[in-house]
């Protein structure tokens, strides 16, 4: 049987864009995060970043 090996690191790059929703407007960049800024503050708190302003 074939084992599917999952990839231990994310693919970033291919496309410049959020990776949660897929925005490309306002995204953050920051943090080594490529997510939109409505993303980022939605997720913000689990990532343990109190607030983004
Ligand atoms: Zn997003």
């Amino acid at each position: 049987m074939a084992q599917t090996k999952l990839a231990p690191k994310k693919k970033y790059g291919r496309k410049e864009g959020c990776e949660r929703c897929g925005r490309k407007r306002g995204l953050v960049r920051r943090y080594n995060l490529h997510l939109c800024r409505q993303c980022f503050r939605e997720i913000a708190p689990e990532l343990g970043f109190e607030k983004y302003s």
